[in-house]
């Protein structure tokens, strides 16, 4: 079975390690479709974090603990620069991500697109599923906030400054995913979609991870069109994000921060949306939304097994809707 996974970086890549469980023993390979509008470059660095976060978690070199950045970090680099007072000082670089930053910049610097730069770290990680960007092209999120206390001044600021430097707590007017309308799908990806037997939209953050992957004009066509059910996950549990801070995104484009909530932001593909099918937790259990199947599943992604089970339940219910 061919499957197609739409992911973020945290709950992208738990998710993923799931998916790898389930079907990493076929001869089809899994693609995972991973948002790089979080990206960013920093003390001349390109920096991509959820391709990092999905490759380490994958090939095992992420930190447990902190769930972002490599495992048995060091921290020189980081305070050899803030002792020159060189900004910014709110970004957390690791001296052995920095590593693979720099190769990745280089990498860039020669012309080489990201989807190669990518298929080159990937050699050292081995992460067992292919994982592709969502473009080679530069997209960002930019968050627009008042910049003064009665509103009337507004200010753009790059998404991890908003998310991480203010910890999501600036009220935000609205994400704007600069570059996405001109951005191509990058290689791999729309044939990818148009061949899936199947595509999971992993539990990830329903704006700035999945919803930027799908502002690039070819993915949303592509899964309009393709043959294979689309089921979702909710990253919602019992109204509120599992990890992180994704309720503070989902009020900004107007979304009720429930799981039905999402699955109303995704659409029903019947109506011109995204899903098929939509998986939520049991404490969640009467959420439904119109055109879209529902079933309540656990969805805590506790270790791989659970996780595992979570994409058992996906793939029985695409067999429903295949078979509806
Ligand atoms: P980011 O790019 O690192 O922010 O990560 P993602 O966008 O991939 O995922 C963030 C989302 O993962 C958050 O909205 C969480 O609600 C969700 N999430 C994290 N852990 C779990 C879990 O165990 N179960 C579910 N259902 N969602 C989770
Ligand atoms: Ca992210």
């Amino acid at each position: 079975m061919r499957i197609v996974v739409l992911a973020g970086g945290i709950g992208g890549s738990r998710f993923l390690l799931g998916v790898r469980a389930v079907a990493g023993g076929s001869a089809e390979p899994v693609t995972a479709i991973i948002n790089t509008a979080d990206d960013v470059t920093l003390h001349g660095l390109r920096i991509c974090p959820d391709l990092d976060s999905v490759m380490y978690t994958l090939g095992a070199g992420i930190d447990p603990e902190r769930g972002w950045g490599r495992a048995k970090e060091t921290w020189t680099v980081r305070d050899e620069l803030a002792a020159y007072g060189a900004e910014p000082t709110w970004f957390g670089l690791g001296d052995r991500d920095i590593a693979t930053h720099l190769i990745r910049t280089r990498m860039l610097n020669a012309g080489y697109p990201l989807s190669a730069v990518t298929d080159a770290l990937a050699e050292r990680w081995r992460p067992g599923v292919r994982v592709l960007p969502m473009t080679d092209d530069r997209v960002e999120t930019h968050v627009v906030v008042a910049d003064d206390d009665n509103g009337t001044n507004r200010r753009a600021m790059h998404f991890q400054e908003w998310w991480i430097r203010h910890r999501a707590e600036l009220p935000a007017e609205k994400f704007v995913p600069t570059g996405a309308e001109d951005a191509a799908p990058a290689p791999g990806v729309v044939e990818a979609i148009a061949s899936a037997d199947l595509v999971l939209i992993a539990p990830s953050n329903p704006v700035v991870s999945i919803g930027t992957i799908l502002s690039v004009g070819g993915i949303r066509t592509a899964l309009a069109q393709t043959s294979a059910p689309v089921v979702g996950i909710s990253p919602i549990i019992g109204g509120a994000a599992v990890r992180g801070m994704a309720e503070r995104c989902l009020p900004v484009v107007g979304a009720e921060v429930s799981a039905a909530g999402v699955a109303r932001l995704y659409g029903a593909r019947r109506g011109g949306g995204l899903l098929d099918g939509w998986l939520v937790d049991e404490t969640d259990a009467g959420a439904s939304a119109e055109g879209i199947e529902v079933r309540a599943v656990p969805l805590w992604m506790h270790d791989v097994d659970a996780t595992a089970a979570m994409v058992r339940a996906a793939i029985k219910l695409a067999q429903e809707v295949r078979g509806a």
